[in-house]
């Protein structure tokens, strides 16, 4: 495993984190805890050493810390979990919150926590009037709170502004390679690591799209440039994120022990600098590719759910960019496998009653409502429509 250091205490961060939003089970908001931990095992065996969880991934803290008890790695790991700031009305809140994410994690202390998706510095600045600046003093003073950093999902004007409202210690950004400057972007990185902010990195494969079902055409552009090391789109997309000296860890929301397996032995190579200028040119020719074909930012996060009309609201973005990266009959058969078509009751985009319960919480800020429109349009065109209606399906 690669360790990186970071510039605020020197601590040894496997330069791979195991983001543990994504495992099984995630979808349904319940986490499969021996699927879980079966792979914080396998990633503690690799050298990771530090684990991301958030009190608003559904039951996922109190699974992360069950199987750090049972696994005796309860103190072995550096651990990393977030406050939900929407639900702080009062300065209260403040200890309700950490001392019942202290119960769930079984632990005493947090080692890196996050103020939650900050999308503007006006919320940073609404809980710094319910006293958060001297509450997380005082946490740090008394050990409970070893780092404090954000999460950040904002635009890049308002990064900076982030930056200097705090002495942070750490923050986590959405980077890969087609957010260059999209977010923090690149510019934010380098402003956070002159700083001297140690900076994890998020969403490196963009919620696996840059791992799977890539375009045609992009992976005829990544095959052709293959190295041993660079051999999956995965590894491609890891390898261009750890390239940047500024980064200090990236998270990877693996899903299995081998998915864990593949990701460290690319971690063990990619160093800061190890790409060259050939395969950088690859990576640039890719996101050309992306951006003539791409058409909704959809990291399937999954922040937007549950719909309260059911909607599948990744499952038809997914399908929607698939219609124009591969086949329209690609994306139809997977947006109709999405909305459940065989079943009594399919939930598709017309299903949408515009009550905007998802937009707030998009943190790419997609306007859902609208863009299922889209998919509506694309997806089931006056015939397809008309003859779905005859069977009774919408
Ligand atoms: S706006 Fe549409 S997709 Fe979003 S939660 Fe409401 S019904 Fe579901
Ligand atoms: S629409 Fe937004 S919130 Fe929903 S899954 Fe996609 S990126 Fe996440």
């Amino acid at each position: 495993m690669q360790y990186r250091v970071t510039p605020t205490d020197g601590t040894k961060i496997s330069a791979l984190g195991l983001g543990c939003m994504r495992f099984p089970g995630f979808a349904l908001g319940r986490p499969d805890q021996k699927a879980a931990e079966a792979i914080i095992r396998r990633a503690c065996e690799q050298g990771i050493n530090y684990l991301d969880t958030a009190y608003l991934y559904p039951g996922n803290e109190q699974c992360v810390g069950l199987a750090l008890e049972r696994l005796g790695l309860r103190d072995k790991v550096l651990l990393a979990t977030k406050l939900p700031h929407g639900s702080c009305k009062r300065s209260e809140d403040f200890d309700r919150l950490f001392d019942e994410q202290l119960r769930r994690l079984r632990r005493d202390h947090i080692d890196y926590y996050l103020i939650h998706n900050i999308t503007s510095p006006l919320q940073w600045e609404r809980l710094q009037s319910l006293g958060i600046e001297s509450w997380i003093a005082r946490q740090k003073a008394s050990g409970r709170i070893r780092n404090i950093g954000f999460s950040y999902h904002g635009s890049a004007g308002d990064f900076p502004v982030m930056l200097e409202a705090f002495s942070w210690d750490f923050c986590q950004i959405q980077y890969n390679y087609l957010n260059e400057h999209y977010q923090a972007g690149t510019a934010g990185l380098r402003a956070a690591a002159s700083r001297g902010l140690a900076v994890f990195v998020m969403e490196p494969l963009l919620g696996g799209r840059l791992a799977q079902h890539l375009p045609p055409e992009a992976e005829r552009i990544l095959e052709r440039a293959a190295t041993p090391e660079l051999s999956t789109p995965a590894a491609w997309g890891l390898s261009w994120v750890w390239n940047h000296p500024e980064v200090t860890m990236l998270l990877s929301g693996m899903s299995s022990p081998e998915q864990v397996d593949e990701n460290a032995a690319v971690a063990a190579s990619a160093l800061p600098h190890s790409m060259g200028a050939r395969q950088l040119e690859a990576i640039e020719q890719v996101v050309e590719v992306f951006q003539r074909l791409e058409r909704v930012p959809c990291t399937g996060c999954n922040y937007c759910m549950p719909c309260p009309q059911g909607i599948n609201i990744p499952g038809c973005f997914s399908a929607y960019n698939a219609s124009y990266a591969h086949s329209w009959f690609t994306g139809v058969s997977q947006y109709f496998t999405a909305s459940a078509i065989r079943s009594g009751r399919p939930k598709l985009a017309t299903n949408c009653v515009r009550c905007g319960a998802c937009k707030r919480h998009c943190p790419q800020h997609i306007d859902i409502p609208e863009r299922l429109d889209d998919v509506r349009r694309r997806l089931t065109p006056g015939p397809v429509g008309a003859a779905l209606k005859l069977l009774g399906k919408r």
